[in-house]
């Protein structure tokens, strides 16, 4: 959680500034003994003893800590960087189920918060939450890209389509998969319908340009977090981290849409494409094989339903 400040944050604590007119706002960071800012607006931040801070308090449980005036507080004295708030405002920030840390706006006179207000800090504070989520993620994906520098990295991206190949993308299914602080993940393996007969009508070179223009549609379709690689031929897999099976399942027809949303021009023709999805979701640590064997299953289901489809795996016993 030590990472420096980042634009996505900062977004949050300026808006969270604007929104209530006041001179400051930030993210902490909730450690077990310090806080640290992961961003700050209006005033020095520095990591202070958790002890000497509100976030201490906001952090007990999940409803908004409200002190009008601080000084009437006994709990924070001197010593704390927020001496000068006077009036305080924090919202308890969730991270895969935990309350990891507080967003707060401060005023330098006492005020008060209007239900409105104390509504609209909680909804910034689920966005802010939801930055967390992306950032974990896509640090993880960022990590493995950068894992032995520019020549590993060409071992892992799919030259015709620059999505992650097949190593890559059952790297990083492993990896989510076996995360300590598991969130449910899902796995979609998703395969061109019909992909053969594009190759036998109109040659390889239209086959590739179908799957170049798939894998952009991909990753249009699913959200800006989540991993897609190509598995195999015509095949795909997307990892969707952190999701129930009603988003995973809007996830996949979304996905399914994008790639069936307009016919692919290629050399005076105009190619249909669709595909099929099979998706396969673990709600606890798994194996990545055995998730990824239920999708496969699921997608053949949905080929012999006729293609164009989404079809789900049922739950693991
Ligand atoms: P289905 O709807 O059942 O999935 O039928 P399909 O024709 O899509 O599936 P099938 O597995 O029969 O055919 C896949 C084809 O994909 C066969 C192979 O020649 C072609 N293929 C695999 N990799 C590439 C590639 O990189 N470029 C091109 N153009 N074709 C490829
Ligand atoms: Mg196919
Ligand atoms: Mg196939």
């Amino acid at each position: 959680m030590g990472t420096p400040a980042e634009e996505r944050f900062d977004r949050v604590t300026r808006l969270a500034r604007r929104m209530f007119g006041l001179p400051t706002a930030c993210i902490d960071i909730v450690g077990e003994k310090l806080v640290w800012l992961k961003s700050v607006q209006g005033f020095d931040g520095l990591e202070r003893m958790r002890k000497d801070t509100y976030c201490h308090y906001t952090i007990q449980d999940d409803g908004v800590c409200l002190i009008r005036d601080t000084r009437l507080d006994p709990r924070v004295h001197t010593g704390d960087p927020y001496w000068d708030w006077i009036f305080y405002a924090g919202a308890p920030l969730h991270f895969e189920g935990e309350r990891v840390g507080v967003l707060c706006v401060g005023d330098d006179k006492p005020r008060d918060f209007t239900p409105e207000q104390v509504e609209s800090l909680i909804d910034l504070a689920a966005l802010a939450g939801q930055e967390l989520q992306v950032a974990a993620l896509s640090e993880a994906q960022l990590a493995l890209a950068r894992a032995n520098e520019e020549l590993e990295m060409k071992t892992r991206i799919d030259v015709l389509t620059h999505l992650w190949n097949r190593r890559a993308i059952l790297e990083l299914a492993t990896i989510e998969m076996t995360r300590a602080d598991h969130a449910p993940v899902a796995i979609l393996m998703i395969d061109i319908d019909h992909f053969k007969s594009i190759n036998d009508r109109l040659g390889h070179p239209a086959g590739d340009r179908v799957l170049r223009v798939v894998a952009e549609r991909l990753r249009a379709g699913i959200r800006p977090m989540d991993a897609v690689g190509r598995f195999g031929g015509e095949e795909f897999l997307a990892i969707l981290s952190g999701i129930d099976g009603v988003e995973a399942l809007n996830v996949a027809e979304r996905v399914r849409r994008q790639v069936a949303r307009s016919t692919i021009a290629f050399d005076g023709h105009r190619i249909p494409v669709t595909c099929s999805i099979g998706l396969a979701l673990s709600a606890r640590p798994d194996d990545a094989e055995s998730l990824i064997r239920r999708a496969d299953q699921a997608l053949y289901r949905a080929k012999r339903a006729g293609r164009n489809r989404v079809a789900i795996a049922p739950r693991a016993r």
